[in-house]
């Protein structure tokens, strides 16, 4: 049974960046799917900008097309009404008292304004918001990632958007929080008596963190080049999952009870700087090679650009130092071109103190429990049984296994649907407040540092295979394997 869903005040939501990729893939059909299940109220607007000339025809005629394939035909064209577009260009004043003129019409509806663009245009975006008064009444502004690239630029940003919004109008959107999975580990770990007396450096060997890719940088090429894996994935999704896994219990589900406790968790990270970089982390960029059944380029060939030094593979050992944790590695591993694409978070126990089994009876196996964010949502815990039926006293090592789309027979929602409909509620709890961000990073740049030291490049890998296999020794040098449920 699900959930009925729960109404929302009438909302104008502009979406800065309104024709790119994430706009077009992700948040229209998002709004599109809370607009069939009755969360658009009628009055409601969504607004695309972006600086190609169009008017709100030319632009539903666009949206029509990509999000045709989501469903039928009659109700996207009346979703598609309640969707407008203004030209315009963050940098330059033309149109600009059009668009105020446009959303002032609406005064009573709760403001959304979406930066789905470049981060270098967030300061521009923010201050011509506050020059033409359109922080107004309700109004939020959610900033997509990355935010900066380093400390000192994601400081800029946030001092720019302060001066106009304030820090609980501040949306920070990491959409890997809105997974029904990372939902889920807040409700494993809190809803359950079973996990959380064990949940600690007294029973948890390790924890590993997967986040796989099977594509290449493809048409992102230019900001990807720029990032790399580190500021991409690890500075914000994986280090999110990380503070899920790792934080104190907060006091409730208050956005700033839950977000002190992550805080915390990234206030105890160890330094990873010139000193250990060498022994603690593994950079990778990919090479020609398999995936998905067909030849592919390597990244240099895919760039155009062969003197690029840019990893598309990282791997880490991260280590916590507080009581909960101390002596627990967190292994970190995320990569483009790899054989699946798999999300997932895997933590595994200590192995029982003593066996009481004949050798004969087979190996007993840690217990691990495995949330999947993607693909196919669910949980597995894995645990050692007897194998059913004559023959002696076997051991064996199998999952239960809950997938969230078989057990409840719904698909689940994307995380953007819920994430979207949180800003409209002023509902901040599953957004990063400024000081976690900076905390990020705080802990991101001595390791983006000490390899920039090195002069090292990445290490080459196969597209199609796991990364470097120096990714495979970092963990076996510790008497573990990476999990191979996920591979
Ligand atoms: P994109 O495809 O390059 O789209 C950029 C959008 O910004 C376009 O609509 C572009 O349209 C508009 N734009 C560019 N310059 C502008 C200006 N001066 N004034 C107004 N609009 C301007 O980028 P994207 O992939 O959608 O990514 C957007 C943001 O989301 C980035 O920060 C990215 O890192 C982040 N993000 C993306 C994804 C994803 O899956 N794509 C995932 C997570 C985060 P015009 O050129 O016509 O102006």
């Amino acid at each position: 049974m699900t959930a009925s869903p729960q109404s929302v005040e009438p909302f104008d939501l502009v979406i800065f960046g309104g024709t790119g990729d994430l706009a077009v893939r992700k948040l229209l059909p998002a709004l599109f799917h809370r607009f069939l299940d009755g969360q658009i109220p009628a009055s409601s607007r969504i607004v695309g900008i972006a600086r190609e000339a169009l008017d709100d025809a030319g632009y539903r005629a666009q949206l029509r097309e990509a999000l045709i394939g989501v469903c039928a035909a009659a109700q996207l064209d009346v979703f598609l009404q309640q969707v407008f577009y203004r030209p315009l260009d963050a940098r330059k004043d033309e149109g600009w008292n059009d668009f105020t003129a446009f959303i002032g019409a609406q005064p009573e509806h709760v403001r959304v304004f979406y930066l789905s663009t470049s981060p270098e245009l967030f300061v521009d975006i923010c201050t011509r918001l506050g020059q033409h008064g359109l922080n107004q009444g309700a109004s939020r502004v959610v900033l997509e990632k990355p935010i900066g690239r380093d400390l000192a630029s994601a400081n800029q940003i946030n001092d720019a958007v302060g001066k106009v919004f304030s820090e609980s109008q501040t949306f920070r959107i990491d959409h890997y929080l809105g997974k029904e999975t990372v939902q889920n580990l807040l409700v494993l770990r809190f809803g359950n008596a079973l996990f959380e007396p064990l949940w600690n450096a007294g029973h948890i060997d390790h924890v590993q963190i997967t986040v796989a890719e099977t594509l290449g940088v493809g048409h992102r090429g230019a900001y990807y080049d720029r990032a790399g894996a580190l500021r991409d994935m690890v500075q914000n999704h994986m280090l999110q999952l990380l503070c899920m896994v790792a934080m104190e219990p907060p006091s409730s589900l208050a956005p700033d009870a839950v977000r002190d406790e992550k805080l915390k968790v990234l206030h105890s990270l160890k330094a990873i700087d010139d000193s250990n970089a060498a022994q603690l982390t593994v950079r990778g960029q990919y090479r020609a090679g398999v995936a998905e059944g067909a030849g592919v380029p390597g990244y240099p060939e895919e760039l155009g650009n062969s003197k690029s030094n840019t990893e598309t593979f990282v791997a880490l050992k991260a280590e916590i130092a507080n009581w909960r944790w101390a002596g627990v590695p967190f292994y970190l591993r995320t990569g483009k071109r790899l054989p699946s694409r798999v999300s997932e978070i895997a933590v595994t126990f200590k192995p029982v103190p003593h066996s009481i089994f004949n050798p004969d009876a087979g190996t007993l196996s840690q217990n691990r429990l495995v949330l999947r964010l993607q693909p196919d949502e669910g949980v597995k815990l894995w645990l050692t049984i007897k194998h059913p039926g004559p023959g002696g006293l076997r051991l064996r090592h199998v999952p239960l296994d809950m997938s969230f789309a078989q057990a409840f027979g719904v698909q689940q929602p994307d995380a953007y649907e819920r994430l979207l409909l949180d800003v409209v509620r002023g509902n901040p709890t599953l957004f990063m407040r400024r000081d976690e961000v900076e905390a990020a990073w705080r802990w991101a740049g001595p390791i983006l540092a000490a390899w920039a030291d090195s002069g090292e490049p990445p290490r080459p890998y196969a597209a199609g295979s796991w990364g470097p296999s120096a990714a495979v020794a970092l963990i076996e040098r510790d008497g573990r394997t990476w999990n191979e449920d996920s591979e």
